[in-house]
C-alpha cells in the first residue's frame, strides 16, 4: 500500500517539475511513483504509509552511520537551541575545520560551501586562478554536481571539445571541458599534451556511474601526469571521504590531491560541502586572495554540529571495519546469486560501495557500463521494493551500506535479491 505516496506525488507533479527537487528520486530510470518518506532510523526507511524498507541509499552518501543516529540527532538539537545561523564565525566551523584538515591527506585549509556541486566549482575556479589556464580535464561517467563545466562529456574524437549535456549550458563554457575515458591513462595525456590544462578533476571510485573500481595505476598515473604537464590534480571525495576510510580514497589509493572537494558525509545529513588542499593554494580564496567565493549560510552551526558529530563517530575505526566487511558479504551474495541464477551480471565493490551491474561480465568505464541492462534492473529494483528493499532507482547509482546495516540486514537483503531476481528475469 503506498496510497499517501501516490496522493503526494500527483500534488508534488503540479508543483515542482517531475515532483521533484533532484531528477533521480522520481523513480523515471525504474517505473512507478517515488515514496514519500516519512522518517528513517537505522538502515530503515518508513514511506508516508508506513510502510518499511532496508536501505541502501542512504540520502545518496550522507548516512554512513545509518539514519538517525543518536550522537548526530543531539549535537543538531543542541546546535539549533542556540539559533539557526549568525553569518559571523562560530567554534563549531574552526572545529569541523580542524577535524578535516588534520584527516584529509591533502588539506591544510578548507573552505566550508553548503554543497558538493559548490565546493567543486569553486575548486575548479581556484585551480584556473592558480595555474593561469583555463581548461579542465574530466572523465566520462565521473559526476561533479551540476555546475556549467561539470554537464560536459567528450564527442567521438578523444580530442574534440566538450558538448554539453544539458540544455542551457553555452558551448563557450562547453569547450573549455575535455573529457577523457575513465581508466584511460593516454586518453588524459593527450588531452593535457594538445593544450595547457589548469587542472585534472576525478571520482576516485567512479560512484555515479554505478561503481567503477580505479584501476592499479591509474590515480598515481593521473598525479605524475599532472606533475609533468603543471595541471593541478582535483580529487573529489565528495562520496569516498571519511567513506573509504577516514582518510578518503587519497589514503585508501595511496595518492595525494593538489585540490579535494567534500560533501555528503562531512554535513552527517545536513547540506555541506567543502573544499581544501595545500595552503598555498587556498590562500588564494577571498579574502586572503584574489578568488572572490563567498556564502551567506556556509559554516552554518547547525550544519556544522551535525558534520562534526558524524565525524567524531567515524573515529571509532570499528566503523570502516564493520561497513567493509558488510559490503563485502552484499557484493559476494548478490554474485553468488546471479551465478546460480546464470545471470550475466558483474559486481564492483570497494568497502561500503557496491553495484550489481546486470546484463554485463566487467564494468570498468563508461563504455562498458553504458551496456548493462537497465530494463532487468527495473523490473528487480520494482521486485525488491515491493519485498521491503530500498535500492536506488537507477541502475548505475551505488549501494551505500551503512554502520546500522548488520549481518542478519545483510542475509535478509539477500534472500529477497534471490527471489526477486528469479521473477525478475
Ligand atoms: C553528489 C556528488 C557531487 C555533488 O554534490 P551535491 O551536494 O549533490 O551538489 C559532486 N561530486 C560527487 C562525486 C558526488 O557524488
Amino acid at each position: 500500500m503506498t496510497e499517501k505516496s501516490k496522493a503526494l506525488f500527483s500534488r508534488a507533479a503540479c508543483l515542482m517539475p517531475g515532483g521533484v527537487n533532484s531528477p533521480v528520486r522520481a523513480f523515471k530510470a525504474v517505473g512507478g511513483n517515488p515514496l514519500f518518506i516519512d522518517r528513517a532510523d537505522g538502515c530503515k526507511i518508513y514511506d508516508a504509509d508506513g510502510n518499511a524498507y532496508i536501505d541502501y541509499v542512504s540520502s545518496w552518501g550522507p548516512m554512513i552511520l545509518g539514519h538517525n543516529n543518536a550522537a548526530v540527532r543531539e549535537a543538531v538539537l543542541g546546535a539549533a537551541s542556540k539559533g539557526l545561523s549568525f553569518g559571523a564565525p562560530t567554534e563549531a566551523e574552526v572545529k569541523l575545520a580542524e577535524k578535516i584538515v588534520s584527516l584529509s591527506p591533502c588539506a591544510e585549509m578548507v573552505r566550508m560551501v553548503n554543497s558538493g556541486t559548490e565546493a567543486v566549482m569553486s575548486a575548479l575556479r581556484l585551480a584556473r586562478a592558480y595555474t593561469g589556464r583555463s581548461k579542465i580535464i574530466k572523465f566520462e561517467g565521473c559526476y561533479h554536481g551540476h555546475a556549467d563545466s561539470m554537464l560536459v562529456k567528450a564527442g567521438s574524437g578523444a580530442l574534440t571539445a566538450g558538448v554539453p549535456d544539458s540544455l542551457g549550458v553555452s558551448n563557450s563554457v562547453a569547450v573549455e571541458t575535455l573529457t577523457a575515458s575513465y581508466n584511460d591513462l593516454a586518453s588524459a595525456e593527450a588531452l593535457l599534451k594538445s593544450c595547457d590544462v589548469a587542472c585534472v578533476i576525478v571520482e576516485p571510485v567512479a560512484a555515479n556511474m554505478g561503481v567503477v573500481l580505479p584501476r592499479e595505476g591509474f590515480l598515481s598515473g593521473l598525479r605524475a601526469l599532472c606533475d609533468a604537464y603543471g595541471a593541478l590534480l582535483i580529487i573529489d571525495e565528495v562520496i569516498t571521504g571519511f567513506r573509504l576510510g577516514s582518510g578518503g580514497a587519497q589514503e585508501y589509493y595511496g595518492v595525494k590531491a593538489d585540490l579535494a572537494t567534500y560533501g555528503k558525509i562531512i554535513g552527517g545529513g545536513m547540506p555541506v560541502g567543502a573544499y581544501g588542499g595545500r595552503k598555498e593554494i587556498m590562500e588564494l580564496v577571498a579574502p586572503s586572495g584574489p578568488v572572490y567565493q563567498a556564502g551567506t549560510l556556509s559554516g552554518n552551526p547547525v550544519a556544522m554540529a551535525a558534520g562534526l558529530a558524524q565525524l567524531n563517530a567515524l573515529e571509532n575505526q570499528d566503523v570502516y571495519s564493520h561497513i567493509g566487511r558488510m559490503g563485502a558479504k552484499l557484493a559476494a551474495g548478490l554474485a553468488a546469486i546471479a551465478k546460480r541464477q546464470g545471470l550475466k551480471a558483474c559486481v564492483n565493490q570497494v568497502g561500503s560501495l557496491a553495484c550489481l551491474f546486470m546484463g554485463i561480465e566487467s564494468a570498468d568505464d563508461y563504455e562498458s557500463v553504458k551496456k548493462a541492462d537497465t530494463g532487468l534492473y527495473a523490473r528487480y529494483f520494482r521486485e525488491m521494493l515491493a519485498a521491503g528493499v530500498y535500492l536506488a532507482p537507477s541502475q548505475f547509482e551505488a549501494m551505500f551500506v551503512s554502520y546500522s546495516h548488520s549481518e542478519a540486514d545483510i542475509d535478509e537483503t539477500l534472500n529477497k535479491a534471490e527471489q526477486a531476481l528469479k521473477r525478475a528475469a
